[in-house]
């Protein structure tokens, strides 16, 4: 590893409560590990008796729907923006659930119940392959099993069964 901002070879220092943190001799600065941070969603209708999967491209199971947030964007707007840009969806109310560490793809997902409108759904192809309203039981059974998607999903449901 060497220093994003002079290219120095990183050594490793103790830094107080952390342990051992990359640390550039030339800065004299520490350079903590970044990683991406991106929602998940448990998009429900009004009514909170459906549930939407989604299968991206190139895979071949249904997860839940997620996105990325973008470098300065908060997440009340990454929930609307992503909705809008991969389903054609509208934001009616979220509502935050739990967050986990996905360590294979170095990302932290944060997962919402999302309430959204009940209009025709209009998919971004490029990225989204297919999508399917499911109900409560239909989606416990169909979503890709042994996932982070799959915790979340039984969690939230548990929640939406109260309805948010
Ligand atoms: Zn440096």
């Amino acid at each position: 590893m060497h220093c994003k901002k002079c290219g120095e070879k990183l050594a490793l220092r103790f830094c107080e409560n952390e342990g051992l943190v990359p640390y550039c001799n030339k800065c004299e600065a520490f350079e903590f590990p970044q990683f991406a941070v991106a929602v998940s969603m448990v998009v429900t209708n009004r009514a909170q008796d459906k549930i939407l999967l989604a299968k991206h491209v190139g895979d071949d199971d249904f997860i839940l729907p997620a996105g990325y947030i973008k470098k300065g964007e908060n997440v009340e707007k990454t929930i609307p923006r992503e909705l809008k840009e991969e389903l054609g969806l509208e934001l009616v109310k979220s509502k935050y659930m739990a967050s986990r560490y996905h360590s294979e793809r170095d990302v932290l997902m944060i997962n919402f119940i999302v309430i959204v409108e009940d209009k025709p759904l209009k998919l971004k192809t490029d990225e989204i392959a297919e999508a399917k309203w499911c109900s409560i039981e239909e989606a416990a059974e169909t979503v890709k099993k042994d996932t982070i998607a799959e915790i979340f999903l039984f969690n939230a449901l548990k929640e939406i069964k109260k309805k948010i």
